[in-house]
C-alpha cells in the first residue's frame, strides 16, 4: 500500500515519507492509492475487542511500513487512561430512539483534535526514523483554539520535536487562552499574535516559505513540519473512530452488523467527515454521511450545488472552530470521486487559488448526491438548539456540536429518512462555556475561569479534570508579537538553551 498525491499520482510515496512530509512537493495531498477493504465478519468480530485493539487493527490496514507491535506501542500510548477519562477513550452514548452520539471529547484538551494528535506525534518520529530523516521536527501551528492547545499536548516533551503555537490575540475563548498559556512541557512555545486568525495563519505561511529561516535551522538540525488536518497522520486515526462506533453500536444491540446507519458531523476543514467517508469506503454500512455547517455555509452549497464559491463574507460565529471558507480536506473527496483524476483536481485547485470558486463534473456530483446531504444553522438555532436537548433529553450539547444536532433534524424532516443516526460531538460544552449558559437561559455570567462552576451549577455535570486544573496552573507564556515579528519568536525558541536538542 502507497500514497500518492492528489495533484500528481505518479508520484508514489510509503506511509513514512507522507507523514514526515505533510504536503507533496506540487502542493497536493497524499491519498491512500487503493483503500483497504474489512473483510466482511470483521465488525462483529471487532466488537469485543478494545478501542486500542481495534485502533491496531484498522492503522494495519494504512500503514504498511510500520509494524504491529510497533502501532500496539503507540496506540497504548496514545489513548492510555492517563490521557482519556473514558474507559471507551470514544463512547457511543445513546439520547433517543434513533439517534446516538460519538463523544470525542474524552482527551486531554476536550476536543477531538485529541484523537488525532495524541496519536501523530509517535506516527511522525517513527516516520523520521522510517524515512531515513536526519533533522528534527520544528512544528508550527497557527490555531483558532482547538488544534493549537491538542497540538501542544500531544507533542510536548515528545523527542526530536519541537512545537510552537501562534494563536490570535482576539480570536479564542478565554478558556482557550489559559489554555495554551499554561501549557507544560520542555520542547513547546506558545505566542499570541495581534490581530485575528488570519494574521496568525498567514503569518506562519510566511514562515513556512521564508528560505533564509529554513537554512539557519536546517544548520542547527531542524526542519519546518506542520501538525495541520492536511497531514495523513491527522486523517488517519479518525477513521478508527467510526470504525469502532459501528462495533459500540453493534455492541450494544441498537442495531444488527449490516444494518445501515446515517452519521452527521460538524464540519470545517472536512477532516472529520472525510475520515467518515474512507470508513465508509472500506466497507462500514454508512448511508447518507450529513455535513453540517455554521453560518459559514460554503459546504452547504458546495455538497448540493456542485459549486464551490469562497466569495462570501466571512461570519464569526459561536462554533468558531468551523469558521472556515476554505476546506482543504476535500481536495481529497474531489481525488476520490473523479477516481483517481489528478489533474482534474490540480485544475480545480488552481482555479480555487486563482478566482475563489469552481463547478465540479457530472461525476462527481453524482458521487457527491449517493454519498452525502449538507445543511447550516445560525447562531439562535444552536442556542435553541442546545436548550431544547438539554430540555428534552437532559444531554448537554456544546455549539459544535449542537449544529450538527440542527442540521440532522432539518434533514430527517426534508427527507423522512429515519434511520438510525451517529452525531459527531467534537467538543466538551464546558470548552463554551458562555454560550451553553446564555443557550441555557444564564442572564447573568460568571467571569473567565469562574464560567465552569456556573456551567457544573447549573447542569449538575462535573467539570472535565483537565479543565478544572486550569485554576491552579501558572501561566508560562504571555508574549505577544505583532504579525511583521513572528520570525523572531521562532528564532527566540531556537536559541533557548531550556530546549531539547534531543
Ligand atoms: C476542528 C473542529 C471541528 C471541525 O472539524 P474538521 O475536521 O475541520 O471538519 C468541529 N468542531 C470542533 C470542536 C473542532 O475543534
Amino acid at each position: 500500500m502507497y500514497y500518492v498525491s492528489t495533484r500528481d499520482r505518479n508520484l508514489k510515496y510509503t506511509a513514512a515519507q507522507a507523514i514526515v512530509q505533510g504536503l507533496s512537493r506540487e502542493g497536493g495531498l497524499f491519498t491512500p492509492a487503493v483503500l483497504p477493504r474489512l473483510p466482511s465478519g470483521v465488525l462483529n468480530d471487532m466488537t469485543n475487542m478494545s478501542y486500542q485493539q481495534r485502533a491496531v487493527y484498522v492503522l494495519n490496514g494504512f500503514l504498511e511500513d510500520f509494524g504491529v507491535m510497533e502501532l500496539t506501542r503507540f496506540v497504548e500510548a496514545a489513548y492510555g487512561t492517563s490521557r482519556f477519562d473514558h474507559l471507551d477513550i470514544a463512547p457511543v452514548r445513546q439520547v433517543d430512539d434513533s439517534t446516538h452520539i460519538l463523544e470525542l471529547w474524552h482527551g486531554p484538551t476536550c476536543a477531538f483534535k485529541d484523537m488525532a494528535l495524541q496519536l501523530l506525534p509517535h506516527l511522525l518520529t517513527a516516520s523520521l526514523r522510517k524515512a531515513d530523516e536526519k533533522k528534527n521536527a520544528c512544528i508550527l501551528v497557527a490555531t483558532s483554539g482547538d488544534t493549537g492547545k491538542g497540538a501542544l499536548e500531544g507533542f510536548r516533551d515528545v523527542s526530536r520535536t519541537k512545537i510552537l503555537v501562534f494563536y490570535p490575540k482576539d480570536g479564542v475563548s478565554e478558556i482557550q487562552e489559559l489554555q495554551m498559556k499554561t501549557q507544560a512541557g520542555n520542547n513547546v512555545g506558545v505566542c499570541a499574535v495581534e490581530g485575528n486568525f488570519d494574521d496568525a495563519q498567514s503569518g506562519v505561511k510566511r514562515l513556512f516559505s521564508d528560505e533564509e529561516l529554513r537554512a539557519e535551522l536546517a544548520e542547527q538540525g531542524w526542519f519546518l513540519s506542520s501538525a495541520n488536518s492536511i497531514n495523513w497522520g491527522r486523517v488517519l486515526p479518525q477513521v478508527v473512530y467510526y470504525v469502532s462506533a459501528y462495533c459500540d453500536l453493534i455492541k450494544n444491540g441498537a442495531i444488527r452488523n449490516g444494518d445501515s446507519i446515517n452519521v452527521c458531523v460538524p464540519t470545517g476543514n472536512f477532516g472529520n467527515i472525510l475520515a467518515a467517508f474512507y470508513a465508509k469506503q472500506m466497507g462500514v454500512p454508512f448511508q447518507k454521511l450529513i455535513c453540517a455547517s455554521n453560518a459559514n455555509n460554503v459546504l452547504t452549497e458546495f455538497l448540493s450545488t456542485g459549486v464551490y464559491d469562497r466569495n462570501r463574507p466571512f461570519h464569526q460565529t459561536m462554533s468558531p472552530s468551523m469558521d472556515i471558507l476554505i476546506s482543504s480536506n476535500l481536495e481529497r473527496l474531489l481525488y476520490s470521486l473523479s477516481f483517481g483524476n489528478d489533474k482534474l483536481v490540480k485544475g480545480y485547485m488552481d482555479i480555487l487559488a486563482e478566482h475563489g470558486r469552481y463547478e465540479v463534473t457530472e461525476e462527481i456530483k453524482r458521487g457527491l448526491d449517493k454519498h452525502f446531504a449538507a445543511g447550516f444553522c445560525d447562531d439562535a438555532a444552536t442556542l435553541a438548539t442546545i436548550g431544547t436537548v438539554w430540555k428534552e433529553r437532559e444531554y448537554l450539547l456544546d455549539t459544535h456540536t449542537a449544529v450538527a444536532w440542527n442540521v440532522l433534524e432539518q434533514y430527517r424532516e426534508r427527507t423522512g429518512d429515519s434511520t438510525p443516526a451517529l452525531v459527531a460531538s467534537t467538543a466538551s460544552p464546558f470548552k463554551f462555556c458562555d454560550s451553553v449558559l446564555v443557550a441555557l437561559g444564564e442572564a447573568k455570567l460568571a467571569k473567565g475561569i469562574d464560567l465552569l462552576d456556573q456551567l457544573s451549577g447549573k447542569t449538575g455535570l462535573p467539570v472535565p479534570a483537565p479543565l478544572n486544573a486550569l485554576k491552579t496552573k501558572q501561566v508560562r507564556f504571555d508574549q505577544c508579537v505583532a504579525k511583521e515579528h513572528m520570525v523572531s519568536a521562532v528564532r527566540n525558541m531556537l536559541l533557548d538553551p531550556n530546549f531539547k536538542k534531543e
